[in-house]
Parts: C-alpha cells; sequence; structure tokens
C-alpha cells in the first residue's frame, strides 16, 4: 500500500497554499484565539471565496459544481485549511443535504436549491433530533399529514445547530404511523420562514448560542419539497449520515491545535521553567502527538483503499472515535497549561475599551472550547454507539 504522495499531489498541495494564503480574509485571521466568535458573515465570506473559485464543494460531482478532485486531493485541500486555521465550511448546505438532493432529488429540486448552497445564498440546518430521539432516531414522532398538495408538520426538534440563521431545514418527519418506525418516515425540505416555525435558543456550558430548538406548529409544506418516496425518508438519513461521518477525525485541525497547545506551554511558567519542560507534561503531549500519528495513518490506509476504488468499510467509526477523543484532549491540556487564567471568561471582552483580559489572550477560549468540545463524543453518532457498530461489524460480536 502506497501512502505517500505523488509529485501533481505535492504541486496541487502548493496551489492550494498560495490561494488560502492570498485570499483568506485578514479579519478573520485568528479571530476565535482572541475570544470573539464568527458571525453568519464570517462564514459566508469565506465561503463565497471558495465558491467563486469552484473550490466550496471538493466532493460534489462536476455536473453539479464540484471541482472533479480526487479522494487524495480532497485530503489534502482539507490538510491545507486546517494548517491555515481557516473558518469551517458548514455541513449542513454543502456536505449533508446537497448529496441527498443529487442523488434522491427531482431534476426541478437540483435545479432550485444547488446552486444556492454552492453560492452561500441558503443557510441549512439540519432537523433530525428530537428530545427523545436521538441515538434512537428512528423514533422520531415529528408528525406530517397529508392535506391536498400540503403536508402539515408539527412536532419539536432538538440541538439543531446554528438554524438561528437557517433559511432552510431539512427534516426527519413521521409520515405513517402504522408501520415499523424506519418505514414510515419522509425527508422534507423546510423553508424555515414558513408560519408556526419558531426556533428558540439553547445556551451550552461555554456561553455560545449554536443549538437551538425548533418547534412546529401546523406548518405548511408543499409535497414537491419532499425528497425521494413518501416513506422512504430513512434511506436518504441514513445516507446523510455516513457522509456527516466523513472528515469527522479532524486530523489537519487536531496537529494545528497541538501546534497551539505547545506554544501556550512553552510560554506558562512552571516554576523557574517553562511548562514544556516539565517532564510530565511533555510526556502528555507526547502521547497525544504519538495517538494523532497512528490516527493519521489509519485515516491515510483507508484513503489509498478509497484511492484503489475500495468502499468505505467500518473504519469510520473507529476515525470518529479516536478523533474525537483526541480532539477533546487538546482541549484538557490546553485547559491545564492556563490553569486558572481559564476561569475568568467574559462573553464579549474587547468590544468594549473598559474591560480587559485577566491573564493571556490565548487563556480567553480555553474554557469555552473544552466545554464546547464535549460535544464531539455525543453528535454524529455518539462514541458509544460508533463502538457498538466496531463490536458488530468489525468484530462480529
Ligand atoms: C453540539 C451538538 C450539535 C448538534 N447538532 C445537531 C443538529 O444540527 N441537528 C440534529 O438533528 N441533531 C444535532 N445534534 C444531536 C445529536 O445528533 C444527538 O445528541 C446524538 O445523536 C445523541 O442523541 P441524544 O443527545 O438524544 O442522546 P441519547 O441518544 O439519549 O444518548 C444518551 C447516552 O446514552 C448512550 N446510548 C444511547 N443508545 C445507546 C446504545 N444503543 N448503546 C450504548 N450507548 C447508548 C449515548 O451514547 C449517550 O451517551 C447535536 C448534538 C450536539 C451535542
Amino acid at each position: 500500500m502506497d501512502l505517500s504522495f505523488s509529485p501533481e499531489d505535492a504541486a496541487f498541495r502548493e496551489e492550494v497554499r498560495r490561494f488560502i494564503d492570498e485570499n483568506y480574509p485578514e479579519n478573520l485571521k485568528g479571530k476565535l484565539d482572541e475570544g470573539e466568535e464568527w458571525s453568519k458573515e464570517d462564514y459566508l465570506s469565506w465561503h463565497r471565496i471558495l465558491g467563486k473559485k469552484g473550490w466550496v464543494a471538493p466532493a460534489w460531482p462536476t455536473e453539479y459544481g464540484g471541482p472533479g478532485w480526487s479522494a487524495t486531493q480532497r485530503y489534502i485541500f482539507s490538510e491545507e485549511l486546517a494548517r491555515a486555521d481557516t473558518i469551517p465550511i458548514l455541513p449542513f448546505g454543502i456536505s449533508m443535504v446537497a448529496p441527498v438532493i443529487y442523488t434522491f432529488g427531482t431534476p426541478e429540486q437540483k435545479a432550485r436549491f444547488l446552486p444556492r448552497i454552492l453560492s452561500g445564498e441558503d443557510w441549512w440546518c439540519q432537523g433530525y433530533s428530537e428530545p427523545g430521539a436521538g441515538s434512537d432516531l428512528a423514533s422520531l414522532r415529528t408528525k406530517a399529514e397529508r392535506d391536498g398538495d400540503h403536508y402539515i408538520v408539527n412536532g419539536q426538534k432538538t440541538w439543531t445547530t446554528l438554524a438561528q440563521h437557517a433559511d432552510w431545514g431539512f427534516f426527519l418527519v413521521r409520515t405513517d404511523p402504522s408501520v415499523k418506525a424506519q418505514e414510515g418516515i419522509s425527508f422534507l425540505l423546510i423553508d424555515m420562514k414558513t408560519p408556526g416555525i419558531t426556533v428558540r435558543p439553547i445556551i451550552t456550558l461555554g456561553g455560545e448560542h449554536e443549538v437551538n430548538e425548533v418547534w412546529l406548529e401546523n406548518v405548511r409544506v408543499p409535497v414537491e419539497n419532499r425528497v425521494h418516496e413518501e416513506n422512504k425518508g430513512w434511506t436518504c438519513a441514513k445516507f446523510l449520515l455516513a457522509h456527516e461521518r466523513t472528515g469527522i477525525a479532524g486530523v489537519a485541525r487536531s496537529k494545528r491545535g497541538i501546534e497551539k497547545l505547545r506554544a501556550i506551554a512553552a510560554t506558562e511558567l512552571d516554576g523557574d521553567r517553562s511548562l514544556i519542560e516539565n517532564p510530565f507534561f511533555k510526556r502528555k503531549i507526547a502521547e497525544l502527538e504519538i495517538d494523532l500519528a497512528a490516527l493519521e495513518f489509519t485515516e491515510l490506509r483507508g484513503l489509498a483503499a478509497l484511492a484503489a476504488g475500495k468502499p468505505p468499510g467500518a473504519e469510520s467509526s473507529l476515525l470518529k472515535i479516536k478523533g474525537t477523543e483526541i480532539q477533546q484532549r487538546i482541549t484538557e491540556l490546553t485547559l491545564e497549561a492556563v490553569g486558572h487564567y481559564a476561569a475568568p471568561y467574559f462573553r464579549g471582552l474587547g468590544d468594549s475599551d473598559n474591560e480587559h483580559a485577566i491573564g493571556p489572550e490565548y487563556a480567553l477560549r480555553a474554557a469555552p472550547t473544552y466545554f464546547n468540545m464535549r460535544k464531539t463524543s455525543i453528535y454524529g453518532g455518539s462514541n458509544e454507539i460508533q463502538r457498538g457498530i466496531i463490536a458488530k461489524m468489525v468484530l462480529g460480536l
């Protein structure tokens, strides 16, 4: 198995690196490190720049606007984005609903929605989870009843990421309660401005407004906004979840996280030496780096298999578990490194001249990031669920 990159791959990497250097907006550089949050406009500005270049949807088929890259080029591209610490391209439109639309949608749905996802005109959110349906998603209860050429939707979704900005949402709804749970679900595209939709914030431990509850009361949705056949929504749901899990290991972003951690540990004092010189701390970083290197080679092995035409297997579950554990450990060690300076966290600091940060700037987001990253072992199919998949699919238990 050849895990090295070809000269063409190296040239491609160079091209991507140059483009990012020359085009990444100056005002976004280091914004999070300085304690500020990303706004909707921040996300959209980088989306539009990549969209104009034809690079915002690396995995899309060329006929819909994808760049026609190989799996290796896509990997290099994501590595370079991480290396430059760019704002992420949100997955809900580009890598979640779009593949469902171009795989299962009608020609009208493709023509209507795909160009607007590419350009960033429509912001999408994902309405899957409900208060009683997370890991056991098929037990969802939000119902859609036919009324002529409309569905009337009633129910509640939860944990809906960034729904406060969304123009459209893709929702799983129950269209037939009389059959087996998976067989009575449909996949609807819903305009978030439709009367009857209420989006309520859920403020997370880090103080952020990232997730929401979405209430649907007698929401009228045209039948033409259903993707795939009625009661075939579970097929779309499973297809989409496979897309959600790819790239979730976040190796390149974790490499960048460890670099930052090293820089912090080199600055922080531990008695009369820097923290990085403390053998116990040094060992923790080394263990993290070894685990990350092992994860990277596991990911590259998967990439080599994919490039050789083999389908992705249950290893995506393994990548998800190890990748998210590493992401969480980086935030734990960062918290440990900044110590008590992580405690005073003031939202919006920097907006006013009267308040000054207590401690170094890099400590500002250590605590909220630590709290925020607890989510990674829950979303995209919790890590316990992934272990269940490995037990069944890999170990045959
Ligand atoms: C920050 C964040 C953003 C999210 N964004 C979205 C979004 O945009 N749209 C959306 O639809 N959803 C979103 N989710 C929801 C996410 O998909 C669910 O939280 C996840 O599927 C887990 O479901 P749950 O929270 O209901 O927990 P439960 O399913 O109730 O699980 C509770 C605990 O039990 C464990 N467990 C459950 N079943 C099993 C089992 N069979 N075997 C072993 N252990 C088990 C779980 O691992 C977990 O530890 C988001 C979640 C978070 C945290």
